[in-house]
């Protein structure tokens, strides 16, 4: 038998993830990556200029779902990953052009900290009272899904979604509420109210079986080392286990991942600037027609391109999994960048920046202050500010001209910080469908998909725009096809 034949296409993180791992599941594998552009890393887009390192789109990671930091160490580049800054916490909210302290504690966007929320200004006495009535509010039983809005107002209120939950929750998915399926982006909030009747009983049961499974792991591991150093187990400190913060990034940009991954393919197994077309099943082969060329044939195939972007590879074979996958809705987006000197600056950027919540009306949707949030990311002395643009259901921001997308963002900076300096160097990255939106009615789709997918034989998908938008999920979706790939061609 000749070796085994994979094609990966799509050479985003989730691809990348998919055809590192099949390399080390498969032996002998060949393996092809297709790439429409001629660079790697998707929307991993790192611009290292005069010293600044700009990301384009992602500019860190969430270190506490392991596939992210698990695939840097395996890299060997877990010891070029910065924390956030440690002098320097907290971030704001906007409200009616005012810029508020986010209450602490808003780990998995709700509440969990009582002080902090008692003391904001962000939320009138009223709406304090209002999350308070979630102790008594009956939980919803009837197992159907609802939008994320829907589930906040009634169990914590309409100001805390308005003026908190919708800018933090919009952050993330560039998405809107009022349309994002509770199920499929926070499901364990829904786990919450079903297992303990109300959110706050819930924080507070958690935070016990977090204690408790923390006091157990640090007497086990006390244990385990008096098995074999008795001198530690007499009260000798036990060697510090590495603790990352909540979000990580390498030195010079989340391009260092994707470099460090480019490095593991020959050349022969790129295929960079060519776009696949359409994916036919022939006998026992694949069949990959590619933009400009002659088709690949292999055994088993990764789809690891946007959804809609997969849905016209496969309409040839199955129309019904090409229908769900177009029917995954995406938002356009833009990052816009300045670097300023801080000797420019009013005052200085005391936080990781702020977001601000779609009734203030404003194009902008969050400003990461980048250089107090990752300080490394400027030369001493200097500043970078990143704006994000555009959010689902109003792209009209990323439709307008790069000039008046910079005077809109210096408009904003000079309102908000005083900043009336121009700026030293801007980049202005347009993401257009580049945010999948998991809308009410996302996990039918998925299970359209993924039933589909399951039928035909070596095909697996990857990406964002299924089961996590974050990049650890993206990882871990290339590497579950990676593995769905490689049992299918053992057996
Ligand atoms: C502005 C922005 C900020 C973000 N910030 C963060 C963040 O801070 N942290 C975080 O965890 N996540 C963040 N995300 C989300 C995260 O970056 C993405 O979800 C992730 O990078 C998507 O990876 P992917 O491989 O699924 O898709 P992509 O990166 O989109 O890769 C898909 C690849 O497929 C290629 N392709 C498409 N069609 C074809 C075809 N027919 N033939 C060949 N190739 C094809 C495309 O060219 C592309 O390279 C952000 C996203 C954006 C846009």
């Amino acid at each position: 038998m000749g070796a085994k034949r994979v094609v990966v296409i799509g050479g985003g993180i989730a691809g990348l993830a998919a055809a590192y791992r099949v390399k080390k599941l498969v032996p002998g594998v060949e393996l092809t990556l297709v790439e429409t552009e001629r660079r790697l890393g998707g929307k991993i887009l790192t611009d290292r200029v005069d010293g600044f390192v700009v990301e384009g789109g992602p500019d860190t990671f969430v270190s506490y779902k392991t596939a992210g930091i698990g695939l840097c160490r395996e890299l060997g580049i877990e010891d070029r990953l910065h924390g956030t800054n440690k002098e320097v916490r907290g971030s704001f909210v906007m409200r009616k052009g005012r810029l508020y302290e986010m209450p602490e504690g808003l780990t998995g966007l709700i509440p969990s900290k009582f002080g902090p929320m008692a003391t904001t200004g962000l939320i009138s006495p009223l709406g304090k009272l209002r999350m308070g009535l979630d102790l008594f509010v009956p939980a919803k039983r009837d197992g159907e899904d609802e939008t994320l809005a829907e589930f906040v107002r009634r169990r914590l209120g309409g100001e805390l979604y308005e003026r908190l939950i919708e800018p933090l929750m919009s952050g993330i998915y560039a998405g809107d509420g009022e349309e994002l399926s509770l199920g499929a982006t926070f499901p364990q909030l829904r786990q919450s109210e079903l297992e303990h009747g109300s959110l706050v009983a819930g924080m507070f049961a958690t935070k016990k079986k977090n204690r408790e499974a923390a006091r157990k792991a640090a007497e086990a591991e006390k244990a385990a080392r008096a098995s074999t150093n008795p001198a530690m187990a007499a009260g000798a400190p036990l060697p510090a286990r590495k603790q990352w913060p909540a979000f990580v990034t390498p030195e010079t940009g989340l391009a260092e991942i994707v470099e460090a991954l480019a490095k593991t393919f020959e050349a022969k197994e790129l295929l960079l600037g060519t776009k696949a077309r359409r994916v036919e099943r022939l006998g026992a082969e694949w069949v990959v027609e590619i933009e400009g060329g002659e088709a690949l044939r292999c055994d088993a195939l990764v789809l690891a391109t946007p959804s809609h972007g997969a849905a016209p590879l496969v309409r040839g074979i199955d129309s019904a999994m090409a229908d769900a996958l177009a029917a995954i809705p995406h938002a356009s987006t833009a990052t816009l960048t300045v670097a300023y000197r801080e000797s420019d600056l009013p005052k200085p950027l005391n936080a990781y920046g702020y977001v601000i919540p779609k009734r203030e009306g404003r194009a902008v949707l969050a400003t990461t202050w980048t250089s107090t949030k990752f300080p490394h990311r400027a030369p001493a002395g200097y500043v970078l500010i990143r704006s994000f643009i555009g959010r689902a259901g109003n792209d009209a921001g990323i439709q307008l001209s790069d000039e008046e997308l910079l005077r809109m963002v210096k408009e904003e900076q000079r309102d908000v910080l005083g900043i009336t300096a121009e700026p030293l160097l801007y980049r202005l990255f347009r993401w257009p469908l580049a945010m999948p939106q998991y809308t009410k009615g996302h996990l039918g789709r998925l299970s359209t998909i993924e039933g589909r997918t399951s039928a035909w034989p070596g095909l697996a998908l990857a990406g964002n725009a299924y089961r996590g938008i974050g990049l650890p999920d993206c990882i871990a979706s290339g590497e579950g096809a990676a593995k769905s790939v490689a049992s299918y061609l053992a057996n």
